[in-house]
């Protein structure tokens, strides 16, 4: 007897791995392999999070009411034009499956964020992969892989694993080369810790185009990775479809909760701002005193810094060796990146034992 057979596309996924938070021995571990916040979490946010067990038997508000209401206010933003769901992640997944399927093509960039091709092969749409430019978004790449079947562009920005960012005059010039039936997903998961003022200019774009959504989280700034509550914004159509599909009850009564918290805490994400601003900058510049033994920090603007091993140190060996060290990071060999380590700016101490670490073995290869 035979079992069911799970349609082929799905059976082309290759599963998602998250970051490691023991050592292959199982010990625990500084964990800088996720990008999650090292400062923890808004203590308001866990206030709200623990008031809300006066209320386990109760449904969600499926409509997401007060949510919406504090992100528009926040954001200067229509509280009907946003959608949320369990993590940004599950709003990717929205996106593919209310605007693609099978002989359909969504876009996204060589070194990306893993979540794509899961969300692209689950609906039975065809991935199509954009070469980078050293690292980083290449606009001319995505717009030449166009075709008429393609249905979504899925960019983060800045973006992982590689930290780069694409300006606000790129990010234009790729959505004025787009067809406007092709959805443009800004992925702006690490947009609050973009350096100064500037931005990609995506929720403008969210706001006045036909085609472009911007999703948004509360895992990596407001250090609520566990709640899972994510959220994106574009024209009504989309939102409309999007919200067809959606599970009804995605995200939590606690989680709701402490999100709402978090974004009134102001001065919990200006302190994470500035930890992550300070020693992004630190811990580049000292990846970049190991030049000479081929170690090179890719230009970063988010919460971690993408490493690249050039030299006789391979990422391989300084991954076991910051795993010995107590440390886990992220080593990509399964996204073409052999070479590259991915590491979150951790708490001061965190960074100078990294930094310590790789000193002593780029010195002893
Ligand atoms: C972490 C991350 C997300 C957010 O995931 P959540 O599901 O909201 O926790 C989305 N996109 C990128 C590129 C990320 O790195």
């Amino acid at each position: 007897m035979t079992g069911p057979v799970a349609k082929p596309w799905i059976l082309e996924i290759a599963p998602y791995v998250p970051g490691r938070s023991t050592t292959l021995s199982g010990k625990k571990a500084i964990k800088l392999s996720s990008n999650e916040n090292p400062l923890g979490t808004s203590p308001a946010a866990r206030d709200a999070f623990v008031s809300a067990a006066d209320s386990l038997e109760r449904y969600p508000d499926s409509g997401a009411h007060d949510l919406r209401e504090a992100l528009a206010a926040l954001h200067d933003l229509d509280p009907a034009r946003i959608i949320y769901g369990n993590g940004s992640d599950e709003v990717l997944h929205l996106a593919a499956g209310a605007f693609a399927g099978p002989g359909d093509e969504i876009i996204y960039v060589n070194y990306g964020f893993t979540v794509y091709p899961i969300a692209t092969r689950r609906v039975g749409a065809t991935p199509v992969v954009a070469p980078d430019h050293d690292y980083a978004t290449d606009v001319d790449a995505i717009l030449a892989c166009v075709t008429d079947r393609t249905r979504i562009v899925f960019v983060a920005n800045p973006n992982n694993p590689t930290g780069t960012y694409a300006t606000r005059a790129e990010i234009a010039r790729l959505h004025a080369g787009l067809p406007s039936h092709v959805l443009l997903v800004l992925d702006h998961a690490y947009a609050e810790y973009i350096d100064g003022d500037i931005d990609d200019g995506g929720m403008e774009l969210a706001r006045d185009a036909p085609n472009v959504l911007v999703t948004r989280t509360f895992s990596k700034m407001y250090g609520l990775a566990a709640e899972r509550i994510g959220w994106g914004y574009a024209a009504a159509p989309i939102i409309d479809a999007m919200h067809r599909i959606r599970l009804p009850f995605s995200i939590t009564i606690a989680g709701t909760a402490a999100a709402i918290a978090a974004l009134g805490d102001t001065a919990f994400v200006e302190h994470t701002r500035a930890h992550n601003a300070e020693w992004r900058r630190w811990f580049s510049d000292e990846i970049a005193k190991m030049g000479n033994a081929g170690l090179r920090a890719v230009p970063s603007q988010a919460n971690f810094v993408l490493v690249l091993f050039e030299g006789r140190l391979t990422a391989e060996q300084a991954y076991s060796g910051l795993m010995e060290a107590g440390y886990i990071v992220r080593w990509l060999p399964g996204q073409g990146l052999p070479h590259g380590l991915r590491i979150t700016i951790g708490t001061e101490d965190d960074n100078r034992g990294v930094i310590a670490t790789l000193r002593k073995l780029a010195g002893e290869h």
